[in-house]
């Protein structure tokens, strides 16, 4: 094989482990910090008020208002909330979202993080931030938003419903998937993003048929560490894009389109890129990859049709336009047909069977 390829990581202290939550303190006062704001989504207030309680006199405020895609309001909010409390860390608690509106805070201010994930989203080991003002989502990649220390503890996970399990573990692989085809692809990278597909192809299924199997649990959050590095390092293509215009200009949610997509942005590509295919196809023991990706997402109660989230047959064409806009790297040619095709599949929640 001819290699050609740049690989830089700057990477995050990561603990890992059942258990692990209990080295909190040590590691905010390992950063030097005597002042943490601990965010949270409403819905995860409670954990947020354990994190409290880890931390004694560290901790210095709640701010329990995360929500998808970080709203600039929120954002504002947060950071005039860390302000008001001259906290000097955030901890974050929770999903790509709580894990995004520290980001936030950090893009502006350089507060040094410690996340805590309890999905399998894999935000907290990439430099990407992103915003939302006026229904258009903004991404960008920035050092100072990398978390300096990420807590993997699987018995965080223990209350992630089954149905999100499978939506949020199928989108840690949506990034591996697509570094193995990446325009930076590498071979460090791919290394990992196929062990991360094949944790995660074995555990996800494990997890829906017994929610209490810690050890699959901790497969799969090993499986996503695995993936949010590779997305951290390596850039994406053609699914990243579709899903961002479905999430961004059409309010669908992230972590189930980034599953119903996938299968489809993979049978796009599978011609363009028969090693990454390949590789896919090893990792999750099957023979054909776009296939064996959407019988996973079947097997874990995924549900494949975007007719069911409302989309109309019309938004598929504004969608195929919007996805057709801004040049980006993809493997196969951007063809406009051939993607409003692809949309229609994903509509009809259509098994790719080439
Ligand atoms: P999320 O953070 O929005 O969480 C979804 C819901 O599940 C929330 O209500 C949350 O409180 C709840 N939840 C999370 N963990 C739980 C647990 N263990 N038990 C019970 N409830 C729990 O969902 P997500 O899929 O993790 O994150 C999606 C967001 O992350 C999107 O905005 C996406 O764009 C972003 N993201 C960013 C990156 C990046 O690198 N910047 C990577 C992946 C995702």
């Amino acid at each position: 094989m001819d290699h050609d390829f740049i690989f830089e990581a700057r990477q995050a202290r990561v603990l890992f482990g059942a258990g692990r939550i209990e080295a909190l303190a040590g590691e905010v006062d390992r950063l030097g910090a005597k002042r943490a704001l601990i965010l949270s989504t409403p819905q995860q207030r409670a954990q947020a008020e354990n994190t409290v309680r880890r931390l004694g006199n560290t901790a210095i405020g709640i701010f329990d208002q995360a929500v998808m895609h970080v709203p600039i309001e929120t954002a504002r909010a947060a950071r005039a909330e860390a302000k008001r409390l001259n906290a000097d860390c955030c901890v974050a608690i929770g999903g790509g979202s709580t894990v995004g509106l520290a980001k936030a805070i950090a893009l502006v201010t350089g507060l040094p993080i410690v996340a805590i994930p309890t999905t399998f989203a894999g935000s907290e080991m990439t430099p990407i931030w992103g915003l939302t003002e006026d229904g258009i989502k903004t991404t960008g990649r920035d050092a100072r938003v990398l978390p300096k220390t990420v807590i993997y503890d699987p018995e965080l996970t223990l209350t992630l419903p089954p149905a999100a399990v499978g939506t949020s573990g199928i989108n840690a692989m949506a990034h591996s998937v697509e570094a193995l085809y990446a325009e930076n692809a590498n071979p460090v990278a791919s290394l990992m993003a196929e062990e991360s597909l094949r944790a995660l192809a074995v555990s996800l299924p494990k997890i829906i048929a017994q929610p209490e199997d810690l050890a699959a649990r901790s497969e799969a959050l090993y499986g996503a560490w695995l993936a949010g590095l590779v997305l951290g390092t390596v850039g994406v293509a053609l699914h990243h894009k579709l899903c961002h215009t479905l999430g961004g200009s059409f309010a669908m949610p992230h972590a189930e389109i980034h599953t119903l997509i996938l299968p489809h942005a993979a049978a796009y590509n599978a011609a363009a890129a028969p090693d990454a295919m390949a590789r896919v196809a090893r990792a999750l023991g099957v023979q054909n990859a776009p296939a064996g990706l959407f019988d996973l997402a079947v097997s874990v109660g995924a549900e494949m049709a975007l007719s069911e989230f409302g989309m109309t047959e019309a938004d598929l064409d504004r969608a195929a336009e919007i996805a057709l806009t801004n040049p980006y790297y993809n493997p196969r040619p951007i063809e406009k047909g051939a993607i409003r095709a692809l949309l229609d599949d994903a509509y009809y929640g259509r098994r790719p069977d080439m």
